[in-house]
This record gives C-alpha cells, sequence and structure tokens, in this order.
C-alpha cells in the first residue's frame, strides 16, 4: 500500500551530496568554537554543538545558538569595556 507518498524533498545538488559528502560553509559565527554551517548545493543546514560534535541544525539547535551568540557578544563587550576601564585607569 503506498500511503502518505513523500512529496520531493532535493534540490538538485542533494543526490551528489548522498554520494561524495556535503560541501559546507560557515553561515554564521555564534561564538569562537561554535558555527553554523550550510551546504553549498542542498542547502543542509548544520552546526557545532556544546559537545564538540556536528549536528543537523534543528529549530531547537538554533533557538540555543540565538541564545549563545546572545550571551557572548555581552560577554565580549563586557571584557571590551573592562579592558578600556583598565587602561584608562592606569
Ligand atoms: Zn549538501
Amino acid at each position: 500500500m503506498m500511503k502518505n507518498k513523500k512529496p520531493l524533498l532535493f534540490s538538485p545538488g542533494a543526490w551528489i551530496c548522498g554520494i561524495l559528502d556535503h560541501r559546507f560553509e560557515v553561515s554564521q559565527n555564534i561564538t569562537e568554537h561554535i558555527k553554523e554551517y550550510k551546504c553549498t548545493r542542498c542547502g543542509v543546514e548544520m552546526t557545532d554543538t556544546a559537545q564538540g560534535f556536528m549536528a543537523r541544525l534543528t529549530p531547537k539547535f538554533k533557538e540555543t545558538n540565538e541564545f549563545l551568540a546572545n550571551f557572548y557578544r555581552r560577554r565580549c563587550s563586557r571584557l571590551k569595556y573592562e579592558k578600556e576601564a583598565l587602561s584608562k585607569a592606569s
């Protein structure tokens, strides 16, 4: 029985990715160690995780990354501010 026939999800490059591998490029820097990647052929999105492996960029990971990026930016600007304050004080 052929029920729930799935629509074709593949873009033209996808089958090449299936054979060769994805061709990822960094689409976004989240933190120094965590980046988001996008395959230039099929558009699949991956992300580094805090555990150090790559995972499919799910909405859940996207949410986590947004949070991390915010946190990271804040930390960076605070460090910069502290550095400036120190250099002024000396
Ligand atoms: Zn791909």
